[in-house]
Order: C-alpha cells, then structure tokens, then sequence
C-alpha cells in the first residue's frame, strides 16, 4: 500500500507517524519547501512543488491513495490534487481538513488580505500580523506606516517598512507567552486566518482576555466533491479500508 500525503501540517506528520509506525505502510510525505528547515515527517519525504496538475499526476504514478492533509487555506495544492488525482484511472483522494475555529461574534472577518489591511489600519497602530510570510507583501502598502509586528517562521523574501519589527518562531503557542508578548509589544490589533486547531489558538484567547481587536481572514471554500474528514484518526480509518491486506 503506497499513500501519498500532501503535507505540511501537524494533521499530516501525525497521519504519516501513524501509517508507518501502526500500519508498517510506504508512505511519501510531500512538502512544498518553503521553510528551510521542515519539522520532517516519518517515512519518506519528497520536498518541492510537483509542477502543476501534470507535475502532480506524474508523481502519483505507483501511488495507490492520496491524503490531501495541506493547511485550509493552501487551496492551489488542494484543486490540483483535485484534478489530478480524477484523471483515468482515477486514485483514491481523501481531504483531511482541519475544522475552522467557531467564530467568534466579537472577531472582525473579512473576505480578502487586503480588506484585512484597510480594516487593520482602521483599528490600531500596533498590529501584530500571523498571517505568514507569504501574505505580508498583501498588507505593506496599507500598513507601511504602522509599527506592525510580523510573526513569521522565517525571513521575509522581501525588504519589509522601516517601522516593522520581526520575530521568528513557530507553534504550538502557551497562552501566558501570547500574553506577555503582545502587552510587551503594546499590541492593539491582531490579525489571523482562520487556522483551526490548537497551536496557534492561544493568540485569540489573549487578544480576547486583552479586548484587543481582532481581524480573521475568512476561510477560502473547501474541495466540495472530495471525500473530506476532519481528523487524523478518520484518516486513518479511510486509508485502512483502501489497503487490500487489511481485509
Ligand atoms: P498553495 O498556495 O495551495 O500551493 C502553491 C503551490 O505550492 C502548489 O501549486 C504546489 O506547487 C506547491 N505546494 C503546495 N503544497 C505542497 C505540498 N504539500 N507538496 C508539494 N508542493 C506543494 O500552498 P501554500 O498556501 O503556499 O502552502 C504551502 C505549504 O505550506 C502547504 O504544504 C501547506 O500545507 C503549508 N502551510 C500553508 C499555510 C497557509 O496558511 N497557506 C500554513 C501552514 C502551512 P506545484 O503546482 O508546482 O505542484
């Protein structure tokens, strides 16, 4: 049985951890390589994208079920998983996407980057941005001249305003850390996707606890026609019952 998971989550190390250490499955876990230095899943691991659809379709070759496990709103891979896992003969795609938060009445959700970059502007001075590295060019323009604190895994690829400041980690986050880090930094607004899960939850607690606002760039819609699930145990369960030895 040979599973192929589009990574990049903590869903996805978790599914691979499982398949192989439980299930003594070949799985190949695939990265898109934007961070230099991956939290690296166990089995095999190919890094880089694939090159579209055809790129994509290419490497499923031997492949017997794909897991699309990518972050919700990594939306480019998961369409063209879409697409390439249903050309003749089609392969077996399942979508473990992590559920949204529950929104909260308080939480300002808006459509687009850059409507979050107006909206920001409108509400603090000290926005503490958790959107990514690769969204920030989206908020430089409207927000240039804010003292924006940028959290990010790690360097920008692009020189940032004068007045941005930058620090590097990633999760999971403790609520008394969030806490302390934005009164420190005199954060007055936070900015967030709509990430689910636990790791970077405890930010929207202490926004919460420090009535600062907080603006939450709406989840982009799922993949509809693809069988989906919400956890990794659900995962598991759909690629056992794929795998010919286990019946
Ligand atoms: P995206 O916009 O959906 O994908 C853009 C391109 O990157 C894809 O067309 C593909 O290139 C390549 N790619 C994406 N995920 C890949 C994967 N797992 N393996 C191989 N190639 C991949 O994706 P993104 O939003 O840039 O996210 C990139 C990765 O970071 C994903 O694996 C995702 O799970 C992870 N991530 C994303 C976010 C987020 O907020 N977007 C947050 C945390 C982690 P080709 O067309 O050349 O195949």
């Amino acid at each position: 049985m040979n599973v192929l998971i589009l990574g990049g989550t903590s869903e996805a190390r978790a599914l691979a951890a499982h398949l192989v250490t439980d299930h003594d499955m070949n799985v190949v876990s695939s990265l898109a390589g934007r961070v230099s230095a991956p939290k690296l899943p166990v089995g095999a691991v190919r890094i880089g994208g694939f090159g579209g659809v055809d790129g994509l379709r290419a490497a499923l070759s031997g492949i017997d079920v794909v897991v699309d496990a990518t972050h919700p709103y990594a939306t480019t891979m998961s369409t063209n998983a879409t697409t390439a896992c249903r050309l003749v003969p089609a392969i077996p795609l399942l979508r473990l996407h992590r559920p949204a938060w529950t929104i909260d009445p308080a939480w300002h959700e808006v459509s687009s980057y850059e409507e979050a970059a107006r909206l920001t502007a409108s509400l603090g001075e000290r926005p503490f941005l958790t959107v990514g590295r690769q969204e920030l060019p989206r908020f430089i323009p409207t927000l240039e001249d804010h003292a924006v604190l940028a959290r990010l895994v790690e360097n920008p690829t692009l020189p940032l305003p004068e007045r941005w400041k930058t620090i590097f980690s990633r999760g999971p986050y403790l609520l008394d850390d969030e806490l302390t880090l934005m009164r420190a930094r005199r954060i007055d607004v936070l900015v967030s996707k709509n990430s689910g899960g636990t790791y970077t939850w405890p930010k929207m607690v202490a926004a919460a606890k420090l009535t600062i606002p907080v603006v939450v760039i709406r989840r982009p819609p799922g993949t509809p026609d693809v069988r989906t699930v919400d956890t990794v145990e659900e995962a598991i369960t759909w690629v056992l019952r794929h795998d010919p030895d286990v019946h």
